[in-house]
């Protein structure tokens, strides 16, 4: 078994790997990502948040993102049970800038153009090759091993490897890193339609929450194609309280708000139904020596709000300038990357607060407003992305309204083995 040296190893070529990858070998570093599928494939995770636009600008890609067939997202609107929408919130009223348009997108394609963007800039991109495990020596990761589609083992060696698995999780699922979030335990069922209504105009590529008994919620995402991507998103003891069939769970609910059902009459529901369970979690570590990891991997939040792009992109960017500056001093030690911990936590902890928010019972955006409407542009940053900065008032206001967790204690680089 032969082995070969690089830079950097990067685990996966979703949204965070293809990003780190773009941006170290844009540096002149070499750069191998091995992916376990062969692209396009598909994926969930749809809808972006205003703020991949900086990311998407820095890997080159906003002109084709302009140039592509993706609905163009303009707001966010809410829908209650009984099918009332709320007035939507457009991004551009709070965003003067072009990223204020964002984009639903169909990830088989969306991925492709970041892993496609990534080999353009000079990463090596092996795909069908699945990594098995890490190699260590001295307790630091220095490289992986892995086994090809038709079952060939090989070895690859690094500097540095960047765990990019998603919600496979290699180095969580590897170490028990896993810790999920003790409140946010939830499952998602979902499923396409073609031909299901949309709304006019600007809200054409809206992304609409629909709101289900208990706090459960639709999503409906406008995507290419005169499709739509409907899910639900609820406690597992609401969805499953007489069966455990989702296609009929899910055809049940669509009963449970008047807005959804109505959108969906006109439409033909195709392809299979999917369901994931294993809600939000973070990693105990954020690095160890000679490791990384970014997105999924590293954690994941509900998506209520379409984080999980975002978060993916950014901590893919984050993580490569520290990666960069860690081989240029010749030190990859795990405690060189916790301001990338620090500051990635920073930003999750913010969207975390107003994911609780969202799902405490005596939780309401108007009222909310209403009370502490200093605290508007707060809440609206967190909306649209503009996560990494301080949002201690925004903090205290919500803790009025709804019980807001205390920062999870999580995601430091694991420096003494
Ligand atoms: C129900 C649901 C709805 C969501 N909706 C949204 C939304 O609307 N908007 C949003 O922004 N986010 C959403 N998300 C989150 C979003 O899907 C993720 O946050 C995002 O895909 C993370 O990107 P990533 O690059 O970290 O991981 P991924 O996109 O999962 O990429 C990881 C890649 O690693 C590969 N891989 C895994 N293991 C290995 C291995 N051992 N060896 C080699 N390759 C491997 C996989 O094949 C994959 O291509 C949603 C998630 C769920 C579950």
């Amino acid at each position: 078994m032969t082995s070969e040296f690089y830079d950097a190893i990067v685990i996966g070529g979703g949204p965070a790997g293809s990003s780190a990858a773009a941006i170290l070998a844009a540096k002149g570093r070499r750069v191998l990502i091995l992916e376990k599928e062969k692209f396009p494939r598909y994926h969930i995770g749809e809808s972006l948040m205003p703020y991949c636009y900086f990311p998407l600008e820095r890997l080159g890609v906003v002109d084709r993102m302009k140039a592509s067939h993706f609905p163009k997202k303009y707001s966010v609107q809410f829908v209650n049970i009984d099918g009332h929408v709320s007035h939507p919130f457009y991004f551009f009223q709070h965003l003067q800038h072009e990223a204020s348009t964002t984009w639903q997108v169909l990830r088989s394609e969306f991925d492709q153009m970041l892993l496609d963007n990534a080999r353009a800039r000079g990463a090596e991109v092996r795909e069908e090759i699945m990594v098995r495990d890490t190699i260590q020596q001295n307790g630091a990761v220095v490289g992986v091993k892995a086994v090809s589609r038709k079952g060939d083992p090989q070895e690859f060696r690094a500097a540095i490897t960047i765990d990019a698995s998603g919600r496979d999780a290699l180095m969580l699922a590897r170490n028990g890193w896993r810790v999920r979030d003790p409140y946010l335990n939830k499952i998602a069922i979902w499923t396409y339609y073609k031909g299901a209504l949309r709304d006019p105009g600007l809200d054409e590529g809206a992304t609409t929450v629909a709101y289900l008994p208990e706090k459960g919620w639709f999503w409906y995402i406008p995507l290419p194609g005169d499709m739509v991507s409907v899910g639900i998103v609820a406690e597992k003891e609401y969805l499953y309280r007489d069966t455990r069939d989702i296609a009929v769970i899910f055809q049940r609910e669509v009963g449970n708000n008047a807005w959804i059902q109505q959108h969906l009459a006109s439409g033909r529901q195709t392809g299979q139904y999917w369901l994931t369970a294993e809600y939000s979690y973070r990693s105990r570590y954020c690095a160890v020596d000679g490791l990384i990891l970014v997105g999924d991997a590293f954690a994941f939040l509900d998506p209520v709000f379409s984080s999980g792009v975002f978060l993916a992109l950014r901590s893919g960017e984050v993580a490569a300038d520290a990666v960069d500056a860690a081989l240029a001093a010749g030190d990859v030690s795990a405690s060189r990357f916790r301001n990338y911990g620090d500051e990635l936590c920073k930003g999750i902890e913010a969207m975390r607060a107003l994911v609780y928010a969202f799902y405490d019972h005596e939780f309401s955006f108007r009222e909310f407003i209403n009370e502490f409407p200093h605290l508007r542009g707060d809440l609206t940053d967190c909306l649209i992305g503009n996560l990494f900065r301080e949002f201690k008032p925004l903090f205290g206001g919500l803790a009025k309204f709804a019980d807001i967790p205390e920062p999870l204690e999580l995601g430091k680089p694991l420096t003494e083995r």
